[in-house]
């Protein structure tokens, strides 16, 4: 069998794309493998991220003025990695789109991933200033990935800021209450439309935290999202 090669990932890391990790589809639990819909004719799944500002600044210099700028600044820079790495090799991007990728369960796999207590993923070295942009079935195989598991920061957190910033004591002991924290973030005079203070509260990976623009734009879709989940106006 001919050596994979190694994943050339240079220049995503370059365009803010900077977390990235494969899969190969044989591997991956079958209740997660499902998640990907119909996989027939790939071979691995290439699962992408953002740490830290970097991309936030690349999709501002991009000038894409979208609704949903980040995505499609992803999926253009993804289709032009994929035609200058992979050309004429099939692929599917799975994510951004409508199929309901199990993108934490991924992200576990991948090391990525530890819960904090207002339930975005955290590690020691991004905080919890990281997120999932993209995930690509491809008809190639890359040398194989291993877990770099940065370690979970909330295990040895005595002082819990984030629990105490909560202004609508939705983390109480430490356990999220979804519908506390929608319905505070969906009433008039919400400190939490435009970001999550618990979140913010956070002092690891500090120096990651996105820029108020982001967190703000971000946080208005997730409302918006959230709206709509309850039919409000
Ligand atoms: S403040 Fe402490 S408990 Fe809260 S997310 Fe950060 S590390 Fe975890
Ligand atoms: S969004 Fe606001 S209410 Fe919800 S967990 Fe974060 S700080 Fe608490």
């Amino acid at each position: 069998m001919s050596e994979r090669p190694p994943f050339p990932g240079d220049s995503l890391a370059e365009a803010g794309l900077n977390r990235q990790f494969v899969f190969d589809l044989d591997a991956l639990p079958a209740d997660l493998r499902q998640t990907l819909g119909d996989t027939t004719g790939y071979r691995q799944l290439v699962l992408l991220g953002h740490g830290g500002r970097r991309l936030w600044a690349c999709v501002q210099a991009s000038g894409i003025a979208s609704e949903h700028p980040i995505d499609d600044y992803t999926v253009r820079t993804v289709e032009s990695w994929l035609a200058a790495q992979l050309p004429g090799r099939a692929y599917r991007i799975v994510y951004p789109g409508e199929q309901p990728v199990g993108l934490q369960a991924l992200g576990k796999l991948a090391g990525w991933h530890h819960t904090s207590p207002f339930m975005v993923g955290v590690d020691n070295e991004w905080g919890s200033w990281y997120a999932y942009r993209a995930a690509v079935l491809i008809d190639f195989q890359f040398s194989a990935f291993f877990p770099v598991d940065r370690g979970n920061p909330c295990l040895d957190c005595r002082s819990t800021p984030c629990l105490t910033a909560c202004p609508a004591d939705a983390l109480v002991g430490g356990h999220f209450n979804l519908q506390t924290c929608s319905g505070y973030r969906l009433q008039p005079e919400s400190r939490c439309a435009e970001g999550c203070l618990a979140r913010q509260a956070c002092p690891v990976g500090a120096e990651h935290r996105y820029e108020a623009a982001q967190i703000a734009h971000s946080y208005r879709r997730s409302l918006a999202m959230l709206r709509h989940y309850l039919k409000q106006p």
